[in-house]
């Protein structure tokens, strides 16, 4: 966040806007916590850790709109159903049923 949403004001560290007194804590709050799991996401996306990646990025939406984020996501559902065809499951292997941005996600726990 670079300028306070209120008035538009430049914001230095500080937690509260100089120009329009707007308590900022909370919303820097959640800026750090969508960062947190955006870097989770990223990391969790980049090992193939479909699921914990998933998780982090709803995560990261459910804080903020984040173009980064839908991408990701989005990449992470065309990944998992082109390779879906080509998925082997071995007996007695966990399966987790998601709901994936309307659709229905199937992966290995
Ligand atoms: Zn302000």
């Amino acid at each position: 966040m670079e300028r306070c949403p209120n008035c538009r004001a430049r914001l230095d560290e500080a937690e509260i806007c100089r120009r329009c007194g707007m308590e900022l804590g909370l919303l820097l709050a959640t800026e750090r916590a969508a960062e947190h799991w955006l870097r989770i996401g990223i990391a969790e996306f980049v090992k193939d850790e479909s699921a914990a990646a998933e998780q982090a990025l709803q995560r990261v939406l459910s804080l903020r709109r984040d173009p980064l984020a839908e991408s990701l996501l989005g990449l992470l559902y065309q990944r998992v159903s082109s390779s879906s065809d080509r998925l082997l499951i071995d007996p007695g292997t966990r399966l987790v049923i998601s709901n994936f941005g309307g659709r229905v996600l199937i992966s290995q726990s």
